[in-house]
């Protein structure tokens, strides 16, 4: 009939279309990969159950997968522990919650390879939604080579931060064995005075117990300042910790001192008290704080100044910084000057390296802080480093 005939003809119609709708998807499917696959990022695509619908070209060349091994799998293969068990539980969080740790954000994270070697990679990632489910795209970078370049980087800088110390500490040695001597001088005053009184046969065990407590203690001083010493010049650093920054600075200052004594200068510490602990690397604000006070005193003996005290204050700044700001009244910085002072290799001394400055801003910045220089009013100069106080809680969600 003419009915059945439309019928059919209609049917048949359908389904040429629904075919050429079926070669149009499979010709952009196609299309997508290629573009997918031509991306010199790794790109990884994930439902919200985490199971991988698709993985480019690089990322196979950065896992050493092929996707066809992979695709339904869990991406969770592709991240060492404690991530790779974890990580259900990130996007679970995140579909409740809302709250992105990754998403829209980008971070860097371990990745494992099909061999088991875990390497830290760039994350970014993308989101979309695709009938009502929710997919994400991960875009890849191998960041191995960058990460190495920077530790070598961090490596040389220790070294040379290594170098300036055993310097700083080179020029403070006159002061330094004055400070030991004075303890072993007492001692051996003290020893002798007691077998004196011994061959006399005229001690009472009483005096003899106080002298040997006496020589007890000056061992002991002289054994702290090889200490501290020993502290300054080891290679490395013990690295970060919780610090009381005016612990800190007052240790430093009983090896300083010991150096001014020998230019016959002073120091004056103004420390507030009950300030917040910072995390910082103490031999290394030490020696910042060695670097600043020994400028301060190279200027005032420059400038023959040997009645004004040096000035150290360590203080809190608002909003939640510690200030240390060294002041002295020496003959202060040139104009000309003052744009060079933290370059490398810029000295006005005939014996000066030129690195102190430099390699100190590169330890107050490494530590989120600021290292600047600003003129005395009254003639010399004034050096201020911050430490911020509160440090950013890392999260460790991939
Ligand atoms: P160095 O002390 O070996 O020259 P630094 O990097 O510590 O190296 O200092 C660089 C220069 O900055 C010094 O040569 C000096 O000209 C200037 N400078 C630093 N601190 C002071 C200061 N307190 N007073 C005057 N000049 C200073």
């Amino acid at each position: 009939t003419q009915s059945g005939l439309f019928r059919s003809l209609f049917r048949h119609l359908r389904m040429s279309i629904r075919a050429e709708q079926r070669e149009e998807l499979a010709a952009d499917a196609g299309r997508l990969q290629a573009l997918l696959d031509a991306a010199v990022d790794g790109i990884v695509i994930i439902d919200e159950h985490g199971r991988i619908e698709n993985f480019n070209k690089t990322a196979e060349a950065m896992f050493g997968f092929l996707a066809s091994d992979l695709i339904g799998q869990n991406v969770s293969r592709l991240m060492p522990e404690p991530y790779s068990s974890e990580h259900d539980g990130y996007i679970a969080r995140y579909l409740r919650t809302g709250d992105a740790r990754i998403i829209g954000i980008g971070r860097e994270v371990t990745g494992r390879r099909n061999d088991g070697t875990v390497f830290p990679l760039e994350l970014s990632v993308g989101e979309s939604v695709r009938n009502g489910e929710r997919c994400f795209v991960g875009f890849i970078r191998d960041v191995t080579e960058r990460k190495a370049i920077e530790e070598r980087l961090r490596q040389q800088e220790e070294e040379l931060a290594h170098v300036t110390r055993l310097s700083i500490l080179g020029e403070m040695a006159a002061g330094i064995a004055h400070e030991i001597n004075q303890p072993l001088t007492a001692i051996s005053t003290y020893a002798e005075a007691c077998s004196r009184l011994l061959a006399a046969g005229n001690i009472e065990p009483d005096e003899l117990r106080m002298t040997l407590e006496r020589i007890s203690q000056q061992a002991l001083r002289a054994g702290e300042v090889i200490r501290r010493l020993r502290r300054l010049a080891q290679r490395g650093t013990s690295g970060r910790d919780v610090i009381d920054v005016g612990t800190t600075v007052e240790e430093t200052l009983r090896l300083a001192e010991a150096d001014a004594r020998a230019f016959g200068m002073t120091i004056q510490l103004d420390c507030e008290s009950d300030l917040p602990p910072v995390i910082a690397d103490s031999v290394q604000i030490q020696q910042v704080v060695l670097n600043l006070l020994r400028n301060a005193l190279e200027s005032l003996e420059e400038a023959n100044n040997r009645t004004q005290p040096i000035r150290i204050e360590v203080r809190g700044k608002a909003p939640d910084d510690i200030a240390v700001r060294v002041t002295d009244y020496g003959v202060g910085i040139r104009d000309e000057d003052r744009a060079h002072l933290f370059e490398p290799f810029h000295t006005t001394k005939d014996a000066g390296m030129g690195i102190g400055l430099a390699i100190s801003r590169t330890i107050i910045t490494a530590h989120g802080g600021e290292l600047s220089f600003k003129p005395n009013p009254e003639g010399g100069a004034v050096f201020e480093f911050t430490l911020p106080t509160t440090i950013g809680v890392e999260s460790n969600d991939q």
